[in-house]
């Protein structure tokens, strides 16, 4: 068995050599995207792992399937670039890894609300001025006792509502399906202007539907508690990004952790120091205190990244070996 990977950074090199050790399988890989310019790499394989970010060219599947692939491994959770009809057209098997360190995400959120809760950027602007003194500007609260409402309690929403009240902090929570088993620790409402009208943080956790595209608007904010604390590292197009702006300006927030936004692909991934940012939304997004900004990192450590290589080669190696695996999402 010969597998060719492709859009290998030096983050996931190290995992792909030592999975192949592992197994025992023969591995080559790249840091470039599949094209039709380099297709002709793959020739001479039997699997395919793929990261691909942003559109994918579909016709190469009919390409691959005339040099004998079976399936494509794709390294990460969303799958919505390949045209899943035209895989199964030519008999390619698609997996995705739908969930590879629910607990980095869940982290992530709760070290979010902590750096507004304790104040850091404020902090930080009084040290950059040499003024070292105490006073109620940077006096924090501690976040035991705080309220946080968990819109979306599955696979992340669900570690993160316990994080939460492990705190000590009070859970609410909304989900279209309730998890009887996080019922322990998260008192339920049935709508999520209910669940956010006495929260101090609202964090997201569903996916992008129909029903959670720009959830959070200019009505929805207008339910929030004065001064909450808001939190994305769900999907950017939950929230309009205009209206947050808005609810940051009044005082409706008082910070948010946009960790996904909705114009990101442009951008998120890219090194654009060198480049002028066009996007006024996120330029307007990137210079305020009362915003931390990151590039979809929330998942972003070293367990994750090991996880993403391993189950994505795995579900190669089932199909190859088995014609099969649970992660197939064209069945
Ligand atoms: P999941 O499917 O396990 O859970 C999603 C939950 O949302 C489910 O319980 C579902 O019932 C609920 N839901 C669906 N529609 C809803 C609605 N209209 N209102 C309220 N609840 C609704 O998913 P997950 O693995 O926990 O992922 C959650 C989110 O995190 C996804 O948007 C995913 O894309 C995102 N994510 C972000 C990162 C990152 O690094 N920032 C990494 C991985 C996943």
């Amino acid at each position: 068995m010969k597998l060719k990977l492709f859009d290998v950074g030096n983050d996931e090199a190290p995992f792909v050599e030592k999975w192949a050790n592992e197994n025992n399988v023969e591995v080559d890989y790249v840091p470039d995207s599949l094209t039709r310019d380099n297709i002709n790499e793959v020739s001479g394989y039997d699997g395919l792992c793929l990261s691909h970010n942003g559109p994918f060219d579909n016709s190469l599947l009919k390409d691959l399937n005339d040099m004998g692939i079976k399936q494509i491994a794709q390294r990460s959770a969303g799958f919505d670039m390949y045209d899943l009809e035209e895989a199964t057209a030519n008999s390619i098997k698609v997996t995705n890894v739908p969930s590879y360190s629910p607990n980095s995400i869940a982290e992530y959120a709760l070290t979010g609300a902590l750096y507004f809760v304790r104040k850091v950027p404020t902090v930080q602007q009084h040290v950059a001025k040499q003024d070292f003194r105490w006073q109620p500007t940077i006096m924090a609260r501690p976040i035991k006792g705080l309220t946080v409402a968990v819109i979306g309690t599955g696979r992340i929403g669900y570690i993160v509502a316990e994080l939460f009240h492990h705190m000590g902090c009070d859970v609410i929570g909304y989900d279209i399906q309730i998890n009887p088993q996080a019922e322990k620790f998260i008192t339920y409402k049935d709508t999520v202007q209910e669940a956010v009208k006495d929260a101090d943080i609202v964090t997201l956790h569903t996916p992008a539907t129909k029903d959670t595209i720009k959830m959070f608007n200019q009505e929805m904010f207008s339910h929030f508690k004065d001064g909450a604390i808001f939190i994305n590292c769900a999907r950017g197009v939950l929230v309009d990004t205009e209206a947050l702006i808005q609810a940051l300006d009044t005082n409706k927030l008082s910070g948010a952790v946009i960790d996904t936004y909705e114009n990101e692909a442009t951008y998120f991934r890219k090194d654009w120091s060198s480049k002028e940012i066009e996007d006024d939304l996120l330029a307007s997004l990137m210079e305020r205190d009362d915003i931390l900004l990151s590039p979809h990192i929330a998942f972003y450590t070293n367990e994750s990244v090991e996880n993403l290589v391993e189950r994505s080669l795995n579900s190669t190696m089932e199909i190859l070996r088995h014609g099969d695996s649970e992660f197939v999402v064209n069945k």
